[in-house]
């Protein structure tokens, strides 16, 4: 079976390091990739978002199985085009994908079908959702409707920064189109995890629970950024919240976009906000999490293959999946200066040492070779990941492992799954 992957960070190499496992796969694919999912895959120079490109290459190249990593393509409608081509891929159709493409379609949704998530309320006039900030308590979250690369999300403390945080959205529209409409929402207090699933449209399969570490710095202070590093299980989700996610969230949302005449199939992942054992959604995206998909995967037992195809085909049904029941922590090393500006084309140093260590796996998010030199090619640049008997020795190996790399201008958090042992000790 020949399968592309599409994609090129952390969790796209995470994705080729579990299909690549499958007794099943003869050739896979990656566009456009990186330095270390080339070193186990054909890397395509195709990008992401030239889905033309992408269904011309599948057609051309017989891929039994396409499957997506960002939410771009999801949005863009890659699904769709490449089944009116009649090729086999692996992800939620565009409508299906607006769930993470409009936060205001995805929270009416959640209103509409009774699944608990912060009260909010909707806008596409500037004064009125200024006049709205005006009449109610603070703190508040203003978000801009459409993808901003997680970045459109600004929790507000008083209403000056409120008003603000709207202009921003809405009248520099320092988020594009994605600031046409805006979002004003009660602000939610807890611990947050991700609870990210796999779907037919009709069965619902729960993945390892998750968690990620957003902002940049240690202590969770500092810009949020696509994720500074994971870890799985949450500890959070217990068996009683776990319940509840699926009885209150997984299953009534997954129902309602039927229900709406979007079935859907693919991913299915939920960012919650957990309050004295209640669980509520701030978001749902479209696809599998990054850096979260690190960890799932090296926990994940068995062949991931089969369970795609039923996504696809419509025939999930029941099973769980087998994990092992070791802990996974992945740190992000990073470029200095990320998630603002940063240098690029550093040599990274000690992978041949890490490589070979046991229960320890570095996925390659902004990397590039030159010559016989692996360099820094982006802001988040590793993802440097291990099993381990609790969180305490997962935690310790990552790290030990994280120490053997470097290179000039590193940076990465000292505190990851520091919320997991606050939990267990
Ligand atoms: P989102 O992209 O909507 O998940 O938001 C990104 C981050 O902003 C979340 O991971 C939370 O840390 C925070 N956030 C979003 N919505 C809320 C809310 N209603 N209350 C508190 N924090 C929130």
């Amino acid at each position: 079976m020949k399968v592309l992957v599409v994609g090129g960070g952390g969790r796209e190499h995470s994705l080729v390091w579990k299909m690549g496992q499958s007794p099943r796969v003869t050739e896979l694919f990656c566009a456009p990739g990186n330095a270390g999912i080339a070193e186990m895959a054909e890397c395509i120079d195709i990008s992401a978002t030239d889905l033309e490109d992408l269904a011309e290459f599948a057609e051309n190249n017989k891929i039994d199985l396409t499957v997506v990593g960002p939410e771009l393509p999801l949005t863009m409608g890659i699904v769709d085009l490449f089944e009116e081509r009649g090729l086999r891929i692996f992800g939620p159709h565009r409508e299906a994908a607006e769930i993470e493409g409009s936060k205001v379609f995805c929270k009416d949704l959640l209103d509409k079908y009774g699944v608990p998530t912060a009260r909010y309320r909707a806008f596409d006039n500037r004064d009125e959702a200024a006049a709205y900030i005006e009449s109610i308590g603070m703190p508040v979250v203003v978000k801009a409707d459409g993808l901003a690369a997680g970045k459109g999300v600004i929790p507000s403390m008083t209403k000056e920064d409120a008003l603000r945080a709207l202009d921003t959205i809405m009248v520099e529209r320092a988020f594009g189109d994605a600031g046409k409409q805006v979002l004003i929402e009660e602000f939610l207090v807890g611990e947050e995890a991700s609870f990210i699933a796999l779907t037919d449209s009709k069965t619902v399969i729960p993945l390892a629970s998750s968690q990620d570490h957003k902002p940049v710095y240690d202590g969770d202070k500092g810009p949020n950024t696509g994720g500074m590093g994971a870890y799985s299980p949450a500890p959070v989700v217990t068996e009683e919240v776990h319940k509840k996610i699926m009885d209150e969230i997984m299953i009534p949302t997954i129902k309602g976009m039927a229900s709406e005449g979007r079935p859907y199939r693919g991913v299915l992942y939920g960012g919650l906000m957990i309050t004295d054992g209640q669980p509520k959604v701030l978001e749902f995206n479209a696809r599998f999490g990054d850096p979260e998909n690190q960890p799932i995967m090296m926990r994940m037992k068995g062949d991931m293959i089969p369970l795609l195809e039923a996504c696809i085909d419509g025939n999930l049904r029941g099973g769980l999946i087998d994990w092992d029941p070791r802990w996974a922590v992945c740190v992000v090393m990073a470029s200095e200066g990320y998630p603002g500006s940063y240098e690029k084309n550093k040599v990274i140093r000690g992978l041949d040492r890490v490589a070979e260590m046991q229960d320890v796996f570095v996925f390659h998010a902004g990397t590039a070779r030159i010559g016989e030199e692996i360099v820094t090619n982006g802001g988040r640049v590793l993802g440097v990941t291990a099993l381990g008997e609790g969180a305490r020795g997962a935690i310790d190996l990552a790290y030990s492992a994280v120490k053997t790399v470097e290179w000039d201008g590193v940076y990465y958090r000292s505190d990851i799954g520091k919320r997991a042992l606050d939990r267990l000790e």
